[in-house]
């Protein structure tokens, strides 16, 4: 049989041993290793002269402005490093809004009169740089004959070295903007929200007055990244995986996750060669990848590493997800980043762990005597207020063309937003609203601001996995991004809302009766804040039907259609939020909405188009092959035995042909003739209900493409 698919499984058994008997580098060898391509603090003591060093760490450590008379001298310290570790090229390494991370390389070297090479590398080109910018999304914020575009060195996050196969380069992690300053990446707003946040928690810090001078305000991000892998065989013989990254036809096997048996499975050593590499590059980049392990779909998997300075830690999951790319190639297998590359079995999310710190205090976490305790009830409701209030702008920074089909479908947090707190500190919250916070069910006496609260348990037990924003005992956890997102949208809009509602707080408190209790007025506040509010919190299964209607009595907002959910960034209470926060200006609101926008049409877009070709020249052909052999088979055979059956096959293959040449033509008028809506999704839903009953019927020798029994099961 010359079928395309038995050859690539031949080729792909061939190499199911790979990984075994590979060397395995000494835990020495890897500790001496971290961190060993990443320009750090360690690095700028070993070269910096003490003066220049110290000005540098100012920067870094207490995000000062940076002083440019040290520019030269750190650009000369980088380049030496670099070069040291074999670098030939250097770049500026950004975000621009199409997704993913770009770089443009130049060399360190240029020629001088005398044709000698020279080594070149001044502070101007680490400070700046004007990349041609025409060719990114900018949302009608330049046009294309203003095509400058500015990347400026982040400081905060320090430069490290990408290796390819033939050499390495220094790449320099920047913001980048317009010509007039309005940002084009996602970098900028984010640490401008990390600004908002810092400027809110110091303002009620000292309402509080536990404010203690040059006390650093923190935001930690731990990402953990779900992602599927299958073998390269497989994926260049899906034109739909080629393109858009996820599987628009394919049938679901009789076995894919029911038995629950590949959820923290035992990994398959072709598997575990592939992570052991993954890890050993991203700790060679400073990236302290944790945790491994087998996800709920078969072919799925998850890491996780330890969080991190928000800013960096998103720069280091961007990198996480170009790692686990190119060190998939290297192992014959393709990593699927799209949030549903199958239908019928998991999504892959990015589970979003936040948390904001005083100085070492975590004020998620309830403290060590009652002061640190109001802190912590006061942040909390701030953040149940601000979820509350403005749970579209949640909805928003997830609301992509990939993860609509994630969300609500019974293993992601519906399109609702609740959050979830657990069941003792629902119960403080109830105490609190009640007027009199006396004693939580577990033990102890809690007055807030007088008494301690009790530990909070941090438990398996009291885990909601259902819900999409959920308290997890010092952090929270948003659990709707999906797994191809940059973590920074999330975390702008998080931060953002989060920001003005400690402002709000913070003034409330300011604003209090000296001559008052200040427990009391405290107590007060807080009891009328989460009355108004407390319509958010929900400890339920999310993922329940009756949840849904639940949320509609109480008026949360549900925001199914993703455009819509995307345009709700228009919201004048929503534009009125960021303009105040300083995180974006009501251009750049507009320009990002027309960006988001037009991104999910382009992909959907996309999409549609492949789809009817698919059906048209890879589908319909082996129908018809199919239908043909049938109809040889029944011609002139009337009266034998087998005829019936024949005739019954060619009948339901036929029925279905005809249905899906109807769908075909759905499918082209409105390509030709609608701009795209929720009804691309819907006609391209109901092609693939009939290719996948063909799937069923057609000769497996027939069908053109792998199988999910296979690309999920066979690597
Ligand atoms: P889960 O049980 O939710 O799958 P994981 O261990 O896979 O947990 O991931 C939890 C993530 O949360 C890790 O990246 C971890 O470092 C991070 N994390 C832990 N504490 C905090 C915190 N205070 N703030 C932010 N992230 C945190
Ligand atoms: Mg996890």
């Amino acid at each position: 049989m010359d079928n395309v698919r038995e050859k690539a499984i031949s080729a792909i058994c061939s190499r199911i041993g790979d990984g075994e008997g590979s060397s395995t580098p000494s835990v020495e060898a890897v500790a001496k290793n971290y961190a060993s391509d990443v320009f750090n603090i360690d690095q700028m003591q070993k070269i910096l002269a003490p003066d220049i060093l110290l000005k540098m760490l100012k920067t870094v450590k207490n995000r000062a402005a940076l002083d440019p008379s040290i520019a030269d001298a750190v650009a000369d310290a980088m380049k030496e490093w670099a070069i040291s570790k074999g670098a030939t090229h250097y770049t500026h390494w950004f975000q621009p809004l199409n997704g993913t991370t770009a770089e443009k390389h130049d060399a360190f070297f240029e020629p001088d009169d005398h044709d000698h090479m020279i080594l070149k590398f001044s502070g101007k080109n680490l400070i700046v740089s004007e990349p041609d910018a025409s060719s990114f999304p900018s949302g009608g914020l330049r046009s294309t004959f203003e095509a400058r575009g500015y990347t400026a060195w982040d400081p905060t996050s320090p430069a490290f070295i990408r290796r390819g196969r033939n050499g390495a380069t220094l790449c320099i992690p920047t913001a980048f903007c317009s010509y007039t300053g309005e940002a084009l990446d996602r970098k900028t707003p984010l640490l401008r929200s990390m600004e908002a946040i810092n400027k809110a928690v110091q303002r009620l810090m000292k309402a509080f007055k536990a404010d203690k001078e040059g006390t650093q305000v923190s935001i930690s991000l731990g990402a953990e990244q779900e992602y599927f892998l299958i073998d390269k065989e497989f994926y260049y013989l899906r034109p739909d995986l080629i393109q858009t990254g996820r599987t628009l036809f394919g049938a679901a096997p009789p076995k894919h996750q029911q038995l629950e048996d590949h959820y923290f499975g035992a990994i398959k050593p072709r598997v575990l060669a592939f992570m052991s590499d993954v890890e050993r590059e991203l700790w060679q980049l400073g990236i302290p990848a944790k945790t491994r392990h087998n996800e709920a779909a078969p072919a799925q998997f998850e890491i996780a590493p330890l969080f991190e300075d928000l800013n960096l830690a998103v720069d280091h999951n961007m990198l996480v997800m170009e790692v686990l790319k190119v060190v998939a190639e290297k192992h014959g297998f393709v990593c699927l980043l799209h949030e549903k590359p199958f239908a019928g079995v998991n999504g892959s999310g990015k589970h979003n762990n936040w948390s904001i710190s005083y100085g070492k205090h975590n004020l998620l976490n309830p403290g060590n005597n009652p002061h640190e305790n109001a802190i912590f009830l006061t942040t909390l409701i701030a953040i149940i207020r601000a979820i509350d209030l403005h749970a579209d702008l949640l909805r928003v920074s997830t609301a992509t063309a990939g993860n609509d089909h994630r969300l609500g479908a019974c293993e992601a947090p519906p399109a609702i937003i609740s959050i979830f707190l657990g069941e003792q500190l629902t119960d403080i919250m109830d105490q609190i609203e009640a007027g009199s916070v006396k004693s939580t069910r577990k033990s102890g006496v809690l007055k807030v601001g007088v008494e301690t609260l009790p530990p909070l348990p941090r438990d398996a037990t009291d885990r909601n996995r259902t819900s999409p924003f959920a308290f997890t005992g010092n952090k929270f956890e948003f659990r709707a991004p999906g797994s191809s997102q940059s973590c920074a949208e999330v975390n702008i809009l998080l931060n953002a809302i989060v920001a003005e509602s400690l402002e709000v707080m913070a003034e409330l408190i300011e604003n209090f009766d000296d001559s008052k209790n200040f427990n009391t007025q405290l107590q007060a506040m807080l009891q009328r804040i989460l009355k108004q509010h407390k319509k958010v919190i929900f400890n339920g299964n999310g993922y329940n039907a009756e949840w849904v209607e639940e949320a509609h009595r109480r008026g949360l907002p549900e925001l199914n259609d993703t455009i819509l959910a995307i345009r709700k960034l228009l919201d004048p209470k929503n534009v009125e939020l960021l303009e105040k926060t300083g995180v974006f200006s009501k251009s750049e609101i507009h320009s990002r909405c027309e960006i988001f926008e037009e991104e999910y049409k382009r992909k959907v877009r996309i999409e549609a188009e492949l789809a009817l070709l698919m059906a048209r020249t890879m589908i319909q052909p082996a129908a018809i092959a199919e239908y043909t052999a049938l109809s040889n088979a029944v011609a002139g055979n009337k009266n034998l035995p087998g005829y019936k059956a024949a005739l019954r096959s060619m009948e339901r293959v036929g029925k279905l042909m005809d249905t899906l040449s109807e769908q075909e033509d759905e499918l082209e008028a409105l390509l030709n003739e609608h701009d795209v809506t929720r009804e691309y999704v819907d006609a391209m839903n109901r092609m693939r209900l009939t290719v996948d009953s063909l799937e069923r019927l057609v000769a497996d020798t027939r069908w053109p493409l792998p199988k999910y029994r296979e690309m999920l099961f066979i690597y």
